[in-house]
Formats: structure tokens, C-alpha cells, sequence
């Protein structure tokens, strides 16, 4: 069992300042995301476009956003359970939590909060009739851990920029890359298809374009593919593989949070904007995209201040017993768990008369 204070459910901006928000008031976070990596819409649907509208940065790569949140909570050790969705929300007598993901990792923490924007991002499976028979058993919708594949016969497909990227990256790590697409043209970044095209003239990547994986063959495993060509002239190509990876790219779902009993509209998780963005069930919070009241702007500055106003009220469920006095971090400065300082600097501020 993961026990921390305070849960986060969902990796995006708004739940990775939170953690920050909690760590200058000593509350220590946990993370959940069904995603392999941090970020949310930003680091799973744009990490390559500018922002514009992030304060004090005139602009700002939406990956790059993330690695500073990422830098900005590292003294505050958050921990992470990635890859996972979170499903199911349990009150205890004492009315802490205890969420468990579909893996059945269980976590326990006195207060939780939900920032699961669109919801968690379901992989979208192609329509092969028996492809959840080899579901972790040599099928996976998304790659968590790369050395898993090492010395692997790999086949991915897919036309976009993580079927190319993982293509190429794993050219170096498998014993055998292929990729197959559906169209003759890929749709991901101009030079990693140049990059992709390259590895395949070198032997290292085997390309299928308008192709399709049809059939998936294996006992406990999975053994191999059928590769059906667009040109019937071709027919089709049997491929022995360990893994089959397809990246289809992902659609967000509210999913199971929208049977925890929370009041849901419009598929948004109803709060009390006003205080504290609590939910109806005490003790829950709600912050960023995922949830709405009148005004709400889907913005992730909007989630920023969100996590700002709720870690002071998810403080005193915590320490009922304890006044909690709000102090700028140029005062007060931002020691970490690590023990790390930014001091707050004492300088003479010269008035103007
Ligand atoms: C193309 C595009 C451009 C945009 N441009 C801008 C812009 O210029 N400026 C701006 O302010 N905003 C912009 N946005 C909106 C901005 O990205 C969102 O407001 C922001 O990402 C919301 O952050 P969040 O952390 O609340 O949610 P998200 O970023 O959606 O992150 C939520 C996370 O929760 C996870 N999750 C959900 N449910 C579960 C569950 N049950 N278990 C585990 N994990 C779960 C998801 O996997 C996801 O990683 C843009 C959005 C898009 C799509």
C-alpha cells in the first residue's frame, strides 16, 4: 500500500503544481496517470506547439512546459504511479481514501485530488477480433518502459510521430523492427519519416506501408502477425513477433472517476469554486480542465491557481489542529524534502520619494 498525504490523480500541469502548491505547506504527494509519461494534454497531444498564454513566459514549448514543472517539484519528491488509471475511490471509517488502479496498486492518503482533465486517455485498439486475448501477453497500447523490448522481434504500427519515434528508437534496442501503416505517406514530424525511411534502406527498420496488421497468431503468447497488403497483387506477408505494439493514438475518457459518486455535469466534476473546489464528497478535490462551475476557463493557468486556493484547504484536513499562515516564497523562500533551500533573500528594497 502507497501512503502519502495528498493524491493526485492525474499527471497534466495542474496536478504536477499541485505537488509543488503541497510541498511548500510540507504535504507530501503521490501521482497517478494512466499515461506512461507526465504532462497530460501537453506532453500526449502538443508537446511540439508554442504557448502563449503561460504568465511570464512570452512563449513556451508545451513539453518543455512540463519539464520545468518537472524540475520546479523535484525537492519535493513526488512519487509516481504511471501507466495505471485509477479506479476505484474508497472511503475509510477515519475518511481518508484508498484508490486502487486497474493494476490493483492500492494507495491510502488523507485527501484526494482529481486532476484528470479529459479524463485518462484510452489507447485506440484496432478492430483485430482477438487482440485482447494478447493483451500483456506481447500486445501493448503504449510503451513504458523500452528495455522491456531488448533483443525483441518488434512490430509496430502506426503513422504518426509515436509509431516513427518508437520505430527509431528502438531500432538500436530490438533484434527486429518493423512498422506497418495503412497509407503510403506518414502523417509524424518530417525528419524522423526521412530518419524512419533511412534505418529501412539500412536493413534496420522493415517498412510496410499500405498495409495492415489483420490476424494475430500465438498459444500463451503471441508468435506472429499477418500483414495484409492494400495491393491484392501482394496479398499478404506472415511475420513471426514477440511484441506487437499498435499506435493508434489515444482518446480521453472521464472513465471509472465518473462512478465514484461525484456530482458530474456535462461530463466535468461539479465544485464549490467559491471555497475550495471540493467536491460533494468531502475531502475530495477537483481542479483543472476536469472540472466546472460558472466562469470556469479550461486554461491551464486556470488549474495553476485551482491548486494554489485547494492545497491551503486539503492543509487543514490534515492538520486540524494547526493555523496555517500563507508567506510569499521571496520571504519564506522553498526548502524541499530533500532539505535543498532557495533562501529568501533579504535586500534593502529602496523606496522612491
Ligand atoms: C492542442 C491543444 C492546445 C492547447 N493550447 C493551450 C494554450 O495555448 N493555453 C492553455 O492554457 N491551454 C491550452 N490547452 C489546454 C490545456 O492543455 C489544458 O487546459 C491542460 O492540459 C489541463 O491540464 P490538466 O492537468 O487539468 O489536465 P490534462 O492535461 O488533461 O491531464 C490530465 C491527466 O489525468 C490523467 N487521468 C485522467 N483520469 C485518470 C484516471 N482515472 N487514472 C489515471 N490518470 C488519469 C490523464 O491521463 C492525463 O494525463 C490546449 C489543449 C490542446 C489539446
Amino acid at each position: 500500500m502507497i501512503k502519502t498525504d495528498v493524491l493526485i490523480i492525474g499527471a497534466g500541469p495542474t496536478g504536477l503544481f499541485t505537488v509543488f502548491e503541497a510541498g511548500l505547506l510540507k504535504l507530501k504527494c503521490h501521482l497517478i496517470d494512466a499515461l506512461a509519461q507526465p504532462g497530460g494534454q501537453c506532453s500526449e497531444i502538443y508537446p511540439k506547439k508554442p504557448i502563449y498564454d503561460i504568465p511570464a513566459f512570452p512563449e513556451i514549448l508545451a513539453g518543455t512546459l512540463v519539464d520545468n514543472l518537472m524540475e520546479q517539484i523535484k525537492p519535493f519528491e513526488p512519487g509516481f504511479t504511471m501507466g495505471e488509471r485509477a479506479e476505484t475511490l474508497d472511503k475509510q471509517e477515519d475518511g481518508s481514501f484508498i484508490v486502487t488502479t486497474n493494476k490493483g496498486t492500492e494507495h491510502h492518503a488523507a485527501v484526494v485530488v482529481i486532476a484528470g482533465g479529459l479524463g485518462s486517455f484510452e489507447p485506440r485498439k484496432p478492430p483485430i477480433s482477438n487482440i485482447v486475448d494478447f493483451e500483456d501477453k506481447g500486445v501493448a497500447y503504449m510503451i513504458k518502459d523500452p528495455e522491456v523490448y531488448r533483443d525483441k522481434k518488434v512490430l509496430i504500427a502506426g503513422g504518426g510521430d509515436s509509431a516513427l519515434d518508437w520505430a527509431i528508437f528502438l531500432a538500436d534496442v530490438a533484434s527486429e523492427v518493423s512498422l506497418v501503416h495503412r497509407r503510403k505517406e506518414f502523417r509524424g514530424a518530417l525528419d524522423s519519416v526521412e530518419k524512419a525511411r533511412e534505418l529501412a534502406k539500412l536493413g534496420k527498420i522493415k517498412l510496410f506501408t499500405e498495409a495492415e496488421v489483420k490476424t494475430l497468431y500465438g498459444d500463451d503468447h503471441l508468435e506472429a502477425v499477418v500483414v495484409k497488403h492494400n495491393d491484392a497483387e501482394k496479398g499478404e506477408t506472415y511475420v513471426e513477433v514477440d511484441q506487437f505494439i499498435p499506435l493508434f493514438g489515444l482518446s480521453p475518457k472521464l472513465g471509472p472517476i465518473g462512478d465514484w459518486g461525484l456530482e458530474i455535469e456535462r461530463n466535468a466534476i461539479k465544485v464549490n469554486n467559491a471555497k475550495d473546489y471540493q467536491t460533494n464528497i468531502p475531502g475530495v478535490f477537483a481542479i483543472g480542465d476536469v472540472n466546472t462551475y460558472e466562469g470556469k476557463l479550461k486554461l491551464i493557468l486556470s488549474g495553476f491557481h485551482e491548486a494554489a486556493v485547494m492545497c491551503q484547504y486539503a492543509y487543514q484536513i490534515i492538520n486540524p489542529d494547526k493555523r496555517f499562515v500563507m508567506k510569499y516564497t521571496t520571504v519564506g523562500g522553498v526548502t524541499g524534502f530533500d532539505g535543498s533551500k532557495k533562501e529568501a533573500k533579504k535586500e534593502v528594497v529602496q523606496s522612491i520619494s
